[in-house]
């Protein structure tokens, strides 16, 4: 199994690549999707924020008011460290898990947008930055998401930078123009994951 690590900033593109790698074969764990799974409807998640934050942090429907939940947690740094103490564990077991299910022999894509803020390029064989200027991830969250334009730029803002992702980039996706061909890229992959079971894999390949 190859571990790829898939990062970039918001808006850069990293679902589309993910969206294409797994055309061509790999498992990929979307991290997003797993922060919202921990913390759905009757999952332990879910009741300990509740417990932490109130009732009021939840729909008349019993699902999560992420709004709700954001003014409250975002508003100190304490109640920031609670809910991540609530949430990263789980999203963690959840992670290794999905990865423990894969095939022997996958190339598993685990499409993390806050890998550099976390530190974690060593949990990988490779990882994988994709890029776009900010001004292109900009337009392309206010044009094609609906972003608020003020929203868009203080998100892009509060996150690493391109130079911080550039140092723990092993590959280097450039997305600012037209969509890359990943074709020679998932070749390169297939050939590290069976140097990885060979035991001839050299750290950070290419
Ligand atoms: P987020 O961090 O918010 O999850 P992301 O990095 O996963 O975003 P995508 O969702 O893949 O980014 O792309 C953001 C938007 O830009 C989408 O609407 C997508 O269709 C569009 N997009 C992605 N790549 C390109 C491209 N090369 N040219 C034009 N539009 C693109």
């Amino acid at each position: 199994m190859l571990r790829v690590g898939l990062t970039g900033g918001i808006g850069s593109g990293k679902s589309t690549i993910a969206r294409l790698l797994a055309e061509n074969g790999a498992v990929v764990i979307d991290a997003d999707k797993l922060a919202r799974e921990v913390l759905e409807p009757g999952s332990d998640g879910l009741k300990e924020v509740v417990a932490a934050f109130g009732e009021d942090v939840l729909n008349a429907d019993g699902t999560l008011d992420r709004a709700a939940l954001a003014a409250k947690a975002f508003a100190t740094e304490e109640a920031r460290q609670t809910l991540n103490g609530i949430t990263h564990p789980r999203i963690g077991a959840l992670t290794g898990q999905r990865m423990s299910e894969a095939a022997e022999d996958a190339v598993v894509v685990h499409d993390i947008p806050l890998l550099v803020e976390r530190d974690m390029a060593a949990v990988y064989h490779l990882v994988i930055v994709v890029f776009a200027d900010s001004d292109t991830r900009l337009e392309r969250l206010v044009t094609s998401r609906g972003m608020d334009r003020r929203d868009a730029e203080n998100r892009i803002a509060a996150q690493a930078t391109d130079e911080q992702r550039r140092a723990v980039a092993d590959v280097w996706l450039d997305n600012s123009g037209e969509v890359p061909d990943i074709t020679a890229l998932w070749d390169r992959l297939v050939g590290f994951e069976k140097n990885v079971r060979s035991g001839t894999y050299a750290s950070g390949s290419p």
